[in-house]
């Protein structure tokens, strides 16, 4: 009954104040159509495991995971993308969720992956306590809904540490995620694991959640994000 309030009250508020294109401001969506067809997508050549573009003689990210098996997401973190994001992660646009689940489902459907679990990248609950949701929590129920997999938001973040937005901070940071976070459920013997969350930096903080969640019996660990930062 509440959510079904809940959904009249989202949709008369949506006939009342219709969303705005977050980058241009045209009315309609949260990012409209000449927007998204202009965002930044992530295309190859890049490297098959982590999705960093293969430019020059940079090195991969990858090559620093020990249990996070594949990186996928759409997107760079540039434009219309990270503003959204930004949006959404720090000014409590909880309602754009459902419209960026829908962008993981098309590229979910044009490159499936093996899985039986979601899995949120947790906050600690330090931070979840500032912010008041888990935006990774919000899309994996909205991805849920859509694909009809499963979720468990069973990982726990042990340490508290500064929001990276910074992607070459977050590089020479580099700090050491290792027993970070633990899963606080049932084992999960066998499981293929796809874990979700807004944006992928060194992908170091996937890594880490990969390594609880194999600890705790997965087969196999990818990562799905709507960014990745280059
Ligand atoms: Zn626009
Ligand atoms: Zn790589």
């Amino acid at each position: 009954m509440l959510t079904h309030l809940g959904k009249i009250n989202r949709m008369a508020l949506d006939f009342l104040f219709p969303p705005r294109c977050i980058n241009c401001g045209q009315e309609g969506n949260y990012i409209c159509a000449d927007c998204l067809q202009t965002a930044p997508c992530i295309k190859p050549p890049v490297c098959p495991v982590c999705i960093l573009p293969i430019t020059g003689n940079r090195r991969c990210d990858c090559r620093f995971w020990q249990s996070l098996d594949r990186l996928s997401a759409p997107y760079l973190f540039q434009g219309a993308i990270r503003k959204a994001v930004i949006e959404f992660k720090f000014h409590n646009l909880r309602a754009i969720a459902p419209f960026f689940a829908r962008l993981l489902e098309r590229h979910l459907s044009t490159r499936p992956v093996s899985c039986d679990l979601l899995v949120p990248v947790p906050l600690h609950k330090k931070r979840f306590r500032q912010r008041g949701y888990n935006q990774s929590l919000l899309l994996a129920k909205e991805l849920g809904k859509l694909t009809g997999l499963r979720l468990a938001a069973n990982l726990t973040r042990n340490r508290y540490s500064p929001s990276q937005v910074d992607s070459e901070n977050a590089r020479q940071r580099r700090v050491n995620v290792t027993g970070v976070f633990t899963w606080s459920s049932q084992t999960l013997t066998g499981e293929k694991i796809l874990l979700i969350d807004d944006v992928a930096t060194t992908g170091a903080t996937l890594d880490a959640c990969a390594s609880a969640l194999k600890k705790a019996g997965a087969s196999t660990v990818q990562a799905l994000t709507l960014a990745r930062e280059n």
